[in-house]
């Protein structure tokens, strides 16, 4: 590609190195990149906030974090020894677990000395003379690269809503996703929780557990369905990974990146109401996400949708034994499926425990966080901690925290005011050389993070490694395949029910962030063909140059 790319392993360079790229994050995508990279011979480093590697699964250490994806599914595929050699203990692992898969990984392919930890990237910054990147960090590096690769995660923006008093409360503040590496002990506290998310939904029975008193502040109840998680059964375990090629592929191709999901031929309103709720009962024992696509027409036509919503109503009604909080717990102002569904274990049952309260702060909003708690305007509530489970900054927030800008001053929070623009959720149009994993207008967060993430990693190092053939130095989208593939990404949204939810996949969740459906839906294994299809016309689309 350069003068200074390199085929050898790189160790710790001086900060005047040209490196090839700079990856931002050491999550699952930072980790594939820095190896995919290298073993295409490239001089990487990545830039890590946290001390360790691991991604969100590195800081969700809250009570109960735990994947909603199957574990065998949730993992690596691009190393064949590696399926077949890391044991999952659990159908759904936890954070732990996944957290050692994760250094496992990174200890296994050698890769913490491209990582340089407790480091945050501040700015990047593109010279169009030079064609390279320079990137900044709070920690005062400063390295230049000739592509600036975003890897920092879709849900890795910790949000806290802004309520008064917050800085007075004198207890313990914690959000879900940033939560200490020590561990917390509710033993005898009384906490209030804020937010039933998927992160809440999983807290909540393990805080309910240990602490005296629990508080539950909601918003807006979501769909929740047993996860039915249990031990690895050995003989599943086997019989998978004898198979585990075709199972890899066949999440590959399918809509969400899991081969597990069904994949429906017809739609709910075709079956009598006799059968219907035998398959709805038949889905609810399978515990797993792809609920809302036994049927093809769930996610697109109110009616079908609504005989599955009512299935899932009648099931909280039957298991919470207060109606009055039975009927608070059942959602009724979205779709089912257009809010992220959650997986939980016993979230429901808890509500019959004498130490859990449910406080609607629809009908009694938080006026403030007080020194002893949190006041609504029809109590005061007294803890002695209090749970943040208010999600994140989604998608765009991780790449928009750092300034990323040209040297003849585009910025990209300009660009993306009304909401982002990419195409295929790879690349921006003004910004070259800038590659983004799961970006915005990719179907990332509606699949398997890990199959998503692959499938970028190989693509783009399929790209460099194109262009360094080339002699290329740059790519950029092009302006007009861009416009095209947003408004692609927005009209395949409308033909969905999910635009209609006041959810994170909109941006509804932060003040002021502009209304935009953010992923991709148009299915996993479809994208995959296109993104296959534009490479294979010698990257149509995209504008390269010397
Ligand atoms: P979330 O889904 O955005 O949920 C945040 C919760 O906080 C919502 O209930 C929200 O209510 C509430 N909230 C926010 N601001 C509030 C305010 N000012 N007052 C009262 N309530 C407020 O965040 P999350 O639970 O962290 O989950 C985010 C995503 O991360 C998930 O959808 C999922 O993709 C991923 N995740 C996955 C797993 C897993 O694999 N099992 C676990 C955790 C997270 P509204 O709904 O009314 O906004």
């Amino acid at each position: 590609m350069t003068e200074t790319s390199t085929l050898r392993a790189p160790t710790a360079q001086p900060d005047t190195t040209i490196l090839d790229a700079v990856i931002v994050g050491a999550g699952f995508a930072g980790l594939y990149t820095i190896h995919k990279l290298r073993q295409a011979g490239m001089q990487v480093r990545a830039f890590e906030a946290g001390d360790g590697v691991g991604g969100t699964w590195y800081w969700n250490r809250y009570p109960g974090a735990r994947c909603d994806v199957e574990s065998v599914e949730y993992s690596y595929s691009f190393s064949e020894e590696l399926q077949q050699e890391w044991k999952w203990s659990e159908r759904y692992a936890a954070q732990a677990e996944i957290l050692r898969y994760a250094n496992h990984v990174a200890d296994r392919f050698g890769l913490r000395d491209a990582i340089k930890f407790e480091t945050r990237v501040t700015s990047g910054e593109f010279d169009p003379e030079t064609n390279l990147w320079t990137v900044t960090t709070d920690r005062g590096d400063v390295v230049k690269a000739r592509f600036f690769i975003m890897a920092g995660g879709c849900l890795s923006l910790p949000r806290m809503p802004d309520f008064p008093g917050r800085d007075d409360f004198k207890g313990k503040l914690y959000h879900t996703g940033t939560w200490p590496h020590e561990g917390v002990d509710f033993s005898g506290l009384r906490v209030g929780v804020i937010g039933t998310g998927s992160s809440g939904i999983q807290a909540i029975p393990q805080i309910a557990r240990q602490a005296r008193q629990l508080t539950v502040f909601q918003r807006t109840p979501n769909f929740s369905l047993p996860a039915f998680n249990r031990e690895m059964d050995s003989e599943f375990e086997r019989s998978y990974k004898a198979a585990y090629a075709q199972h890899r592929e066949k999440a590959r191709f399918s809509s969400a990146g899991i081969a597990g999901h069904p994949t429906p031929d017809k739609g709910a309103l075709d079956d009598a109401p006799d059968e219907r709720q035998r398959v709805y009962e038949g889905g609810w024992l399978r515990g797993t996400t792809g609920f809302t696509r036994i049927y093809k027409d769930i996610l697109s036509n109110p009616e079908a949708n609504q005989t599955m919503a009512e299935f899932v109503r009648e099931k909280i009604r039957r298991t919470v034994k207060d109606p009055k909080v039975a009927a608070l717990l059942t959602p009724t102002d979205h779709h089912i499926g257009t809010k992220r569904i959650c997986l939980d274990t016993h979230y429901y049952e808890t509500y019959n425990r004498d130490n859990v309260k449910l406080v609607d702060v629809r009908r009694d909003p938080i006026v403030k966080i007080t020194p002893e708690g949190i006041r609504t305007e029809a109590a005061d509530h007294e803890f002695d901690a209090i749970v943040f489970a208010t999600g994140y900054d989604a998608v765009t927030g991780a790449v928009l925290n750092i300034d990323i800008h040209t040297k003849d001053g585009a910025r990209l929070s300009d660009k993306w005011t009304a909401g982002p623009r990419t195409y295929l959720g790879l690349m921006t149009a003004g910004f070259p050389n800038l590659f983004l994993i799961t970006g915005p207008g990719s179907p990332s967060v509606l699949t398997n993070m890990l199959t998503s993430i692959e499938h970028h990693v190989e693509w783009i190092a399929e790209c460099l490694q194109h262009l360094r053939g080339k002699g290329l130095a740059r790519m950029e989208a092009d302006r007009a395949a861009e416009d095209q593939w947003v408004e692609h990404v927005n009209d395949v949204a409308d033909t969905t029910l999910f635009p209609t939810a006041n959810s994170w996949y909109t941006g509804a969740n932060i003040p002021g962030k502009p209304r935009v459906f953010l992923p991709y839906i148009g299915g996993h294994g479809n994208y995959r063909i296109k993104c296959a299809d534009v490479a294979a016309k010698g990257y149509e689309g995209f504008v390269l140059s010397d």
